[in-house]
């Protein structure tokens, strides 16, 4: 049979009408020339949905679709004055799709029974399509429907069966719909009133939807709001979906990687701009982004991104309510002698100290007691005092730190920079960490307090420091005793702004060091979560300080994590928000060999109940680390190159270079930082022999030839070990010379093929 298919293929959205009478978007996944019909897909109550559906149903509904013979006559044509007003080009799109604009024998079909093959597969359709992939789904486009489907969506849907009932049309036994009887043979006149009938229909159809569709813009117009058109069809889009949202009756699951995404309330300054919400989250484990798009001919639509996760947090949910279902279950895993990590991820004035430490009003004080840091402090001493835990003998240690631009500071003693050394065990050590024993919550408080006071002290904006760094706040388990042996760790991680990220071309190096380290470690971040759900051998953590840092909690059986991706809801940070969701989608996506509940449990219980050094012993056995190597191929960049290779798409050749010379530069500043301490120490030791040399020449009866054998003999050393001292530390400034202008370089590089992409 030779069908025509008009503007129809595979991927096409369209409109199609449910048996119920609503009207939505789904995606054409397959044409069937042989039933004359396509099978279209779309995603509804957390799972992807189909049916068949023929093509008169399809070109009833998207005329603009159908093949040019069966295409309706436009009755109306605009004039060039309605043509090029903003409103009518707004709305052209829709009132060409006016039903009562459709031929009398097209809005016919959409009354007819469906076929067998469209019944049985809404039969089948009921369970998900296995062809269509567990997560990211159909992208069901928004755009207003035709008046008279959005009219079933605004108001009470009718069902098929009333349609049909209320047309008359005969129902056999099986409820059915059977076809029409055939009418009796007419004469041209009786034609002729049928036709003016039919004409006059169309015109008080056509007249009652323009009253609809008037009343309704009336109703949302707002001249001082650019983007009323998209509140109204986002407004209409969630009254068209079915919301069940997250409740504290849901059960927890026993994930190993949990991956959730809170949305925040527009705050006061969005709500004053008038910014609209374009963030939906209809289930508990479903977000969605109606993205505002605008086609050539200025037709708004929508364009809805769907992505699910573990869990989903509207902007109803608290802290408390978060915490439950993300840090909460880890708790227990410290006290099993696991490490555990929790990350709040996503942009700045998203909701991530908000959601870790609390509710940070401007103006007011934190009330931290509301933070994840204070409520997982808050469970670690409950659990301590249980009977199952007590005989452990255990500690509660607090650590504070700051992670700024590769370099790591000591919230708790006043913003000390620390060193970060691997030992030979290839252990990372971060070298004079303040370790805070703690024995209440108030005292974890108090900590919490202080650290946050000390990272923004002398700056204007809380944010617009917390924006760059990372803060690391640590909950530790030690065994009692006199070796207090590390026995769990909980890292509780405020991530810097992901923007902050592309900061890479900026004008001032230190904006552009900042930025790729914050996107070098956000990569890396995402890498070692991947390695960690894999039980990879290689853990690439020497790419990035955090990963660095955090690399004993990234190994081990009993190590969990859980990554809260925090969006803003308004229009304006919809490009960011869009790319927090794809990254934490992507970490759950490469989560997904986590083999879900059941084998981490398996692995959880062979790996045995408590006992363990958390972040020594055993657990680091089974890492087989690549060799120290030298130079440009320094462990930090050849982790660096295996990340890129494994994120092309995310990372272009000339980022690479960026973040390589960038990492070069660190650890050479390190390397040169080092010199200068060792060549003072140096100094600082001949100077005090000097010393001694020099005072005995003040004795009344000094021995003046014993003086000079001495000091020449001082003399030659000094020279011997401090040419040395001053050979190195000349030729590590040297290098970091170099590098400072191979920096520059590289980053101008980069900017320059940024701007001709451009052009
Ligand atoms: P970030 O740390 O991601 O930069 P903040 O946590 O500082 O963002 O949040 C920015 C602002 O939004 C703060 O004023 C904060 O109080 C507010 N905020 C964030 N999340 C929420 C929320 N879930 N409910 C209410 N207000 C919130
Ligand atoms: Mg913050």
């Amino acid at each position: 049979m030779n069908v025509d298919f008009g503007g129809l293929e595979k991927g096409t959205s369209i409109h199609i009408r449910r048996s119920n009478g609503r009207v939505h978007k789904a995606i054409v996944t397959q044409l069937q020339p042989t039933t004359a019909s396509v099978t279209v897909e779309w995603f509804e109550d957390d799972e992807t949905k189909g049916k068949e559906v023929s093509l008169e149903m399809i070109f009833e509904l998207n005329q603009d679709l159908a093949p040019e013979n069966k295409k309706p006559v436009p009755q109306e044509r605009p004039t060039s004055r309605q043509r090029h007003s903003r409103e009518y080009r707004s709305f052209r799109k829709s009132s060409h799709k006016r039903a009562d604009a459709r031929p009398a024998n097209q809005r016919r079909t959409m009354l007819q029974a469906p076929t067998a093959s469209v019944r049985n597969q809404q039969k089948e359709n009921r369970s998900p399509s296995p062809g269509y992939g567990p997560r990211r789904v159909a992208k069901p486009d928004y755009q207003p429907p035709p008046p008279a489907a959005r009219q079933s969506i605004l108001n009470l849907p009718k069902s098929y069966d009333n349609d049909k009932v209320a047309n008359n049309v005969p129902i056999n036994g099986n409820g059915m719909a059977m076809p029409p009887p055939k009418a009796p043979p007419r004469g041209r006149k009786s034609n002729v009133v049928d036709e003016v009938e039919k004409l006059r229909k169309n015109r008080e159809e056509r007249r009652a939807a323009q009253v609809i569709e008037r009343e309704r813009r009336q109703q949302y117009y707002d001249p001082n709001n650019a983007n009323w058109e998209f509140a109204i069809m986002i407004k209409e889009f969630r009254a068209s979906l079915e919301m069940k949202p997250l409740t504290a009756a849901d059960p927890v699951l026993d994930h190993r990687i949990c991956v959730c995404v809170r949305k925040r309330p527009l705050n006061k300054k969005e709500l004053g701009r008038k910014e609209i919400d374009v963030v939906t989250v209809p289930s508990k484990n479903i977000v969605m982004v109606s993205e505002p798009k605008s086609k050539v001919d200025m037709t708004k639509y929508l364009e809805n991104q769907n992505f699910r996760f573990d869990y989903s947090f509207d902007e109803t949910c608290t802290n408390e309510m978060v915490y439950w279902y993300t840090a909460r279950p880890l708790v227990e895993c410290i006290f099993e002698g696991g490490m555990a990590t929790c990350f709040a991820y996503g942009q700045t004035g998203s909701g991530k100290t908000h959601t870790m430490g609390g509710d940070f009003t401007m103006g007011k004080a934190q009330d931290t007691r509301k933070g994840i840091y204070a409520l997982a402090a808050q469970d670690v001493f409950h659990l301590l005092q249980k009977p199952t835990y007590r005989h452990h003998n255990l500690d509660v240690y607090a650590s504070f730190f700051e992670i700024y631009s590769g370099k790591v500071f000591d919230l708790l003693n006043k913003k000390c920079r620390l060193r970060v050394l691997e030992d030979g065990r290839q252990q990372v050590q971060v070298v004079g960490l303040q370790e805070r024993r703690v024995t209440s919550i108030e005292e974890v408080l108090q900590l919490i307090s202080d650290g946050t006071r000390c990272r923004t002290s002398g700056v204007t904006s809380a944010n617009q420091h917390s924006s760059r760094s990372h803060a690391v706040f640590q909950l530790i388990l030690r065994r009692s005793g006199p070796r207090q042996l590390l026995h769990g760790k909980f890292s509780l991680i405020d991530l810097a702004g992901n923007e902050r990220g592309a900061d890479t071309t900026s004008a001032d190096r230190q904006t552009r060091v900042e930025g790729s380290e914050i996107n070098k470690s956000l990569l890396a971040l995402k890498e070692c979560i991947r390695a960690m759900s894999q039980n990879k051998q290689h853990l690439p953590f020497r790419a990035s300080k955090l990963t660095q840092v955090l690399r004993d909690s990234f190994i081990g059986e009993r190590s969990r994590t859980c990554m809260i991706a925090t969006i803003s809801p308004g229009i304006t940070s919809c490009e960011h928000s869009l790319n927090t969701l794809r990254y934490a989608d992507r970490v759950k996506e490469l989560a997904l060999d986590d083999g879900g509940d059941e084998p981490f449990k398996k692995r959880h219980a062979a790996a045995g109940g408590g006992g363990g050094g958390g972040g020594g012993g055993g657990m680091l056995d089974r890492i087989d680390e690549s060799p120290q190597q030298a130079g440009m191929h320094s462990p930090n960049n050849s982790d660096l190159a295996l990340i890129s290779s494994i994120c092309e798409n995310e990372i272009s050749r000339e980022m690479f270079e960026v973040h390589q010379t960038v990492s070069s530069l660190q650890e050479i500043e390190e390397e040169t930082v080092e010199c200068h301490r060792n060549f003072l120490q140096g100094m600082s030791t001949s100077m005090a022999a000097s010393t001694n040399l020099f005072n005995m020449t003040e004795d009344v009866d000094f021995d003046a030839e014993g003086y000079v054998a001495r000091v020449k003999d001082h003399l030659e050393t000094f020279e011997q070990e401090n040419k040395k001292l001053l050979e190195d530390f000349k030729e590590k400034l040297n290098l970091f010379e170099q590098t400072l202008l191979e920096e520059e370089a590289v980053s101008q590089n980069m900017k320059n093929k940024a701007g001709n992409r451009k052009v």
